[in-house]
């Protein structure tokens, strides 16, 4: 099989229109579950719909296209951990001054947070003006049991792993990145054995890179299967309802993708925003389909090496870091959300509340991990801090998952755009491969 001939884009593309098709006409055929009593929708531990058993329902919705889906972001999920640690020792490792490592994080981390702000302040501002929860229709509020959130101290304390087994395992991204960052060093101070261990680890990492390729080839059955399924389960019958919001948070991710960042990157470095975009399309369809930035992480990091030309050293640190605390998408959500939800419950928020929301909000992306649905949780605790009722976000469950695919796909542009100023303001990117004409993306 020649991967070269493989055109992904186009056929992510068709499996996308197609997965929205079949979703929608079985989302007419399939039912919901609901309470005898109560008559309302029954609702699974993650506050989703519950379908009524039938042959659409159970075998196509919750059984070929789950067997699909699954397959599809499982394989992706289990490159994640490997890609990420072993790419990010041989990024560490071919440093050749470790004190770069000082300023190419203190730089992300700046840059990361300052975009968040942004992004809170932006949507909070847009929220003011259209006043999106004023006027809203009777709206079937799901029952939300708000989840348990970490305090801000813990969130740094669990930078540090105390178990790298269990760092491994449970997947935690900022653990795993200490550790490949201080096993990075380890090997440059630790001479000729190092050097030794260190050819491994880039054989390896040529070998995972080589099995991303491989799960690639499986996203255009598993994109058609996973959308096909949102779109029938989810029905989204608040969207009218809810339309001001959902529009609204909908025109903030846009503006920021295509104003804020196209800006800073021509600022920063320079480069073509149009050709940053055409070459960074593939992980955002992935982020879109996945809803998750972790998820997207080997997608996301073979663009930016590959194909935007960031060098391994500086994109194998940016990129999954930033799939792990810079959530620009999920801040806009929020801050729409908070506007909305005080403007709901006829609360008028003070400017310092606000202030608050927007500090919060930037410090809490630090915390959660890039899967579907973590905004929510950290929009918990965005609440409770200005004194909201978190239970009001059972209104915005029912359409929040369009909106998690869209926020993600923002959120991994901001990664990517990040990852390019960095690795210019470093002399880390080629801008030959950068300026390579994009033809369509090809698996090779
Ligand atoms: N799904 C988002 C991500 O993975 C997080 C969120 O907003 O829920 O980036």
């Amino acid at each position: 099989m020649d991967l070269q001939k493989i055109k992904l884009t186009r056929y992510i593309l068709i499996a996308m229109a197609a997965g929205t098709v079949v979703g929608l006409t079985l989302g007419q055929i399939v039912e919901f579950a609901t309470d005898p009593v109560t008559g309302k929708n029954l609702l699974d531990s993650k506050n989703r719909p519950i379908l009524e058993s039938s042959f659409a329902a159970d075998y196509i919705v919750n059984g070929l296209f789950q067997f699909l889906s699954e397959a599809f972001i499982r394989s992706l999920k289990a490159l994640v951990v490997p890609l990420v640690f072993v790419s990010l020792v041989c990024g560490t490792a071919a440093m050749d001054d470790v004190r770069k490592l000082g300023t190419v994080g203190l730089k992300t981390l700046g840059l990361y947070l300052g975009t968040t702000a942004i992004a809170i302040t932006l949507a909070i501002v847009a929220a003011l003006a259209i006043r999106p929860g004023i006027g809203v229709g009777t709206v079937d509020a799901r029952e939300y049991i708000p989840a348990e959130t970490k305090s801000l101290l813990q969130v740094f304390i669990d930078i540090f792993p105390d178990n790298l087994a269990s760092a491994f395992v449970g997947g935690h991204m900022l653990q795993i990145i200490a550790a490949a960052l201080a096993f990075g060093v380890a090997l440059v101070v630790s001479g000729e054995h190092g050097k030794r261990v260190l050819n491994v680890f880039k054989d390896l990492n040529e070998v995972i890179m080589k099995l991303v390729i491989l799960v690639m080839l499986m996203a255009p059955f598993g994109v058609f299967a996973k959308i096909a399924q949102v779109f029938a389960k989810e029905g989204f019958d608040t969207i009218f309802a809810l339309a001001k919001y959902f529009i609204l948070v909908i025109a903030v991710l846009i503006v920021h993708a295509v104003v804020v960042y196209p800006t800073l990157l021509k600022l920063f470095t320079g480069l073509n925003p149009r050709v940053f975009f055409r070459k960074i399309r593939n992980a955002q369809l992935f982020a879109f389909s996945t809803a998750s930035s972790n998820a997207t992480i080997p997608v996301t990091l073979r663009a930016a090496e590959d194909r935007l030309g960031a060098s391994n050293k500086v994109a194998s640190f940016t990129v999954p870091l930033g799939a792990t605390i810079n959530m620009d998408g999920t801040a806009i959500m929020q801050g729409v959300a908070t506007v909305f939800i005080a403007q709901l419950s006829g609360i008028d928020l003070s400017v310092t509340q606000y202030l608050t929301v927007i500090l919060a909000a930037t410090m809490a992306s630090v915390g959660t991990a890039g899967v579907p649905s973590a905004g929510l949780v950290m929009l918990t605790m965005v609440l409770g801090l200005v004194g909201l009722p978190p239970d009001k976000i059972g209104l915005i469950i029912g359409i929040d998952r369009l909106l998690d695919m869209v926020r993600t796909a923002v959120n991994i542009t901001g990664d990517a755009t990040i990852t390019c100023i960095v690795a210019k303001s470093e002399g880390q990117l080629d801008k030959e491969i950068f300026d390579r004409p994009a033809e369509e993306e090809s698996v090779s």
